[in-house]
């Protein structure tokens, strides 16, 4: 593509996103395609000739745009909502054209400095002290086996060097509780630990970890000559955002000398809201924290942050120099010997895209103000869509709103409808509510049986839609 033409599609793809920001909503928020309706649409094989922009455009818009579900939609109430803004758009278009890899600091000063600092700003603002250092991967599952990597790093004796197997090791466990992530599950398994090292530790009637059943798997761990590692403690865990109790959680930790890693990838930003900041209380003895932009702080796709305050620990891990990216004789900054940081030292990865370029636009195009104001207000919202089930005869609201996620369900007034009954009544509830196109809610499964989800993370998301969301809800009823 000459310099001409890209300049001439540059400006009109700008234009269509502009367009597309500014009339989402004539999209339906959950894609209608068919499994394989994409596939089937293209070609088997790649041209053998290049083809003009415009052709390849013309067939985004006919092939792919009914194929995408749109998260940028503000009717977009399902899993965590989330928001790609427009500085940080326009960040992604600068990243690529720049295409920094900064796995050296000399291979991208900017980027390497940029993520620093910016992850400075966002610590103070969540109120993280000092001494956690940030770095920045793409998904929180990513953060976490890197934070489950370092309590490995720290709790087993010389395992970089001879790994777990064929040694004289007891089995290793890991402790979350019933209600955290999958990432969590996945991280053990990746790093080798097995998955049956992971012990899910019951909640409270809050959908919190209990810290007293905590201590008590713990000691019948070691009892039986196992080794704990570490407990992950989640902020707003993913199906009701329940917080757990990290400061008790950190004592255990303390008095067991195990590794504490908090998962806040959705709910950690909330931190920076006055009314929120109790949320990570505890989380400053954490080892690490994963917090996620991507979530709820306006980002695309993908960054995540690992907080980390040992990050020497994750580095003895990582670090390595391979001879033909840095030469033992090399001098001057990021040389052997030079105190700058190489980010090719803190994670699995080598190369790394320039995130922070997307967190610093946003960051600063937003300001905190109004960044805790939209907080603020998802909050809020969250609770008038909960006033409103809760006033509903036919609804029932099934946890606590600590956030900007309600979780509820169908159950009618005279409340006889049998469990299975009413998880089938839920399940079929929300596919007609999702087949208008309107907005798109998705489920969980609580004590009860099937919950509703609705979930507010969209910065253009205001009343009307989550009014829409309950209309479609009782409308839909009907038909059940
Ligand atoms: N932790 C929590 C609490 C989550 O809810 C999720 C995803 O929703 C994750 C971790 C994983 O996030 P990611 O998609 O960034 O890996």
């Amino acid at each position: 593509m000459e310099t001409v033409d890209f300049r001439r599609h540059g400006h009109e793809l700008v234009e269509w996103i502009a367009d597309y920001l500014e009339h989402v909503e004539r999209y339906p928020v959950l894609s209608r395609a068919k499994p394989g309706d994409i596939a089937a649409a293209l070609p088997a094989s790649a041209p053998e000739e290049g083809e003009p922009f415009g052709a390849i455009m013309a067939d985004f818009e006919r092939v792919l745009v009914p194929g995408l579900t749109h998260w940028n939609h503000p009717g977009f109430l399902a899993y965590f909502a989330i928001t790609a803004s427009p500085p940080g758009i326009l960040a992604e278009f600068l990243s690529a054209a720049l295409n920094q890899q900064a796995m050296l600091w000399r291979t991208s000063p900017a980027s390497t400095e940029l993520e620093a600092v910016s992850l400075g700003w966002l610590r103070q603002l969540i109120g993280l002290p000092p001494a956690f250092e940030g770095v920045i991967y793409d998904t929180a599952s990513i953060s976490t086996m890197h934070a489950l990597l370092a309590a490995r790093e720290a709790a087993v004796d010389q395992v970089r060097v001879c790994g777990l197997a064929g040694r004289d090791l007891p089995a290793l466990r890991v402790y979350c509780s019933e209600q955290a992530h999958s990432s969590i599950d996945k991280g053990v398994i990746a790093i080798g630990l097995g998955h049956q090292s992971l012990r899910r530790i019951p909640v409270d009637s809050a959908y919190r970890m209990r810290p007293d059943a905590l201590r008590d798997s713990i000691a019948e761990d070691r009892a039986a000559g196992r080794l704990p590692i570490a407990v992950v403690a989640t902020v707003g865990t993913t199906s009701t955002t329940s917080v757990d109790p990290v400061a008790e959680v950190a004592g255990v930790c303390e008095k067991e000398g195990l590794w504490l890693h908090v998962d806040a990838a959705y709910a950690g930003v909330a931190a920076m809201l006055p009314s929120h900041a109790h949320i990570l209380d505890g989380a400053g003895r954490a080892d690490s924290l994963v917090v996620n932009p991507h979530k709820w702080l306006f980002a695309p796709v993908d960054i995540s942050v690992l907080y980390c305050r040992r990050m020497d620990v994750l580095r003895s891990a990582f670090s390595l120099t391979p001879e033909h990216i840095l030469q033992t004789a090399d001098a001057g900054p990021g040389g052997p010997g030079d105190s700058v940081k190489n980010l090719m030292d803190t994670g699995v990865q080598l190369g790394r895209r320039f995130r922070s370029l997307k967190l610093w636009m946003i960051l600063r195009s937003f300001g905190a103000r109004s960044i805790r104001e939209r907080l603020s207000e998802h909050i809020r919202l969250a609770q008038v869509f909960a006033s409103w089930v809760d006033a509903h005869p036919d609804f029932e609201r099934l946890a606590p709103v600590p956030f900007s996620v309600v979780c509820f369900r169908w159950n009618p007034a005279d409340r006889t409808l049998p469990p299975a009954d009413l998880d089938a009544a839920n399940e079929r509830l929300l596919d007609l509510v999702n087949q208008t196109g309107d907005v798109f809610l998705s489920h969980t499964k609580l004590r009860e049986g099937v919950a509703l989800r609705l979930a507010i993370g969209h910065m253009d998301t205001t009343e009307r839609h989550i009014k829409r969301a309950l209309d479609l809800l009782v409308e839909k009823t009907r038909e059940l």
